[in-house]
């Protein structure tokens, strides 16, 4: 029995249901796994990655730039789409940038940002024709060396580290002491040292935080980035060109959590962006989004390989797991783990339903796809499938922890 006292997930409709099957990119899930030939597995489904983009074209205002954050799925199908759907990538890696150059995207198009970029990064990016988001002084005299000895001018865009913080963000990545970006106090003096170096100033870089729903904490936290890019663009070299303020667009994971309302977001941007075309009337304005692109068009699939009853409680367990999937066991980033959106992908609705654990196949208690959730009574051969986890999927998890083989990603 469901307790209607207990916050249940956001309904999840991106999947069409047929014949109680769920279907993914127009296929059912039974004639995909087949397809695969192997569980477990990730799909992405290309037709919802392409919705969101078209989503988010429809309420921003159109003079915004979209960017993806390729960590946030760094499969190269879908970094290849993505290319084609944005107007950027933000890497932050040279293994990344591999990535994102081998789509043929413009070069100019991409960002490097990450602390402790090393030796080879910064060559291989000055060399590419990146955009370099500096993210500390040494860094920043480190590229101008070697673009002198490559005798390149390095185009770089500062990252500030805001005197502000993302509020209600799952992931706080700006704000107090952090190891990413410059502090905002020591902003005017490293853009008068770039006038006497050989770069190319391109603008600034704020990235607050990550993973939020609130629209009012997302509005306040661009608002604030472009005061603050406003304020120390008086301190540039030349004008700025780029202004990437960061994303932080969250999905509904956990039981209680309402999709983001994009519209209201997409509102009060149109407002600022007037006060931008007035004092930076030179700067395009970037947004850059990982998992808000990705995350809901992706599934996870694991086939039950036994139903186990242990002291009154039903044991799924299958053939994925932590290793494949950290962020749905609850080990990446959570404090109280809670259950991802997780169902029976042959078996949506089901005859007879009850309350179940998944668990995976190691040999760890922290091997857990879903913990006491409502789900079609299953059995040995049917297909789970954990909703929303197109981004940190496989890129995110330890997948050499206990040996198993790895999974299949499809792009369909
Ligand atoms: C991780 C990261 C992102 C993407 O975050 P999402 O929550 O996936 O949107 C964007 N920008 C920077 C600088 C990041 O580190």
């Amino acid at each position: 029995m469901i307790n209607r006292q207990l916050p249940q997930h956001a309904p999840l409709t991106q999947f069409a249901v047929h014949d109680d099957c769920l279907q993914i990119g127009g296929m059912l899930l039974t004639r995909l796994a087949q397809r695969v030939g192997s569980t477990p597995f990730y799909a992405y489904d290309r037709q919802k990655i392409t919705e969101r983009v078209a989503l988010l074209r429809q309420h921003l205002p159109p003079e915004i730039l979209l960017h993806y954050a390729v960590k946030a799925n760094p499969m190269p199908a879908v970094v290849q789409l993505l290319a084609g759907l944005t107007d950027g990538l933000d890497v932050a890696s040279a293994g990344e940038m591999k990535i994102a150059l081998d789509t043929g995207i413009d070069p100019g198009k991409i960002s490097f940002a990450g602390p402790g970029k090393k030796a080879y990064e910064l060559q291989s990016a000055i060399a590419a024709g990146a955009v370099l988001n500096v993210e500390s002084q040494q860094e920043l005299k480190t590229i101008a060396q070697q673009g002198a000895a490559m005798d390149i001018t390095p185009a770089v865009a500062i990252r500030v580290n805001p005197d502000f913080e993302l509020k209600a963000a799952g992931m706080k990545m700006g704000g107090g002491a952090k190891p990413f970006g410059i502090d905002a106090e020591q902003i005017p003096g490293v853009l008068r040292e770039i006038s006497s170096l050989n770069l190319d100033f391109v603008g600034f870089h704020i990235f607050s935080g990550s993973q939020n729903l609130n629209a009012a904490a997302i509005q306040q936290a661009q608002e604030q980035s472009i005061q603050l890019a406003i304020e120390l663009a008086r301190h540039a070299p030349s004008p700025v060109r780029l202004l990437n303020i960061g994303g932080g667009f969250g999905v509904p994971y956990f039981p209680g959590e309402q999709p983001l309302d994009i519209a209201a977001v997409g509102d009060h941007l149109r407002i600022l962006m007037q006060q931008v075309r007035r004092q930076l009337p030179e700067a395009a304005v970037a947004l850059e989004l990982g998992r808000y692109l990705v995350a809901e068009a992706g599934i996870y699939v694991c086939r039950v390989l036994e139903r186990k009853l242990s002291r009154g409680q039903v044991f799924l367990i299958t053939d994925g797991g932590m290793h494949h999937h950290l962020a749905a066991s609850g080990n990446f980033g959570q404090v109280i783990r809670k259950n991802y959106p997780v169902l029976i992908g042959n078996k949506v609705h089901g005859h007879e339903r009850e309350i179940v654990s998944v668990t995976g196949p190691l040999c760890t208690p922290l091997d857990v796809l879903a913990e006491q959730l409502s789900m079609a009574k299953a059995s040995a051969g049917d297909l789970v499938v954990v909703l929303q986890s197109g981004a940190y999927g496989l890129s995110a998890s330890p997948v050499a922890f206990l040996g198993h083989p790895e999974p299949a990603e499809v792009l369909v």
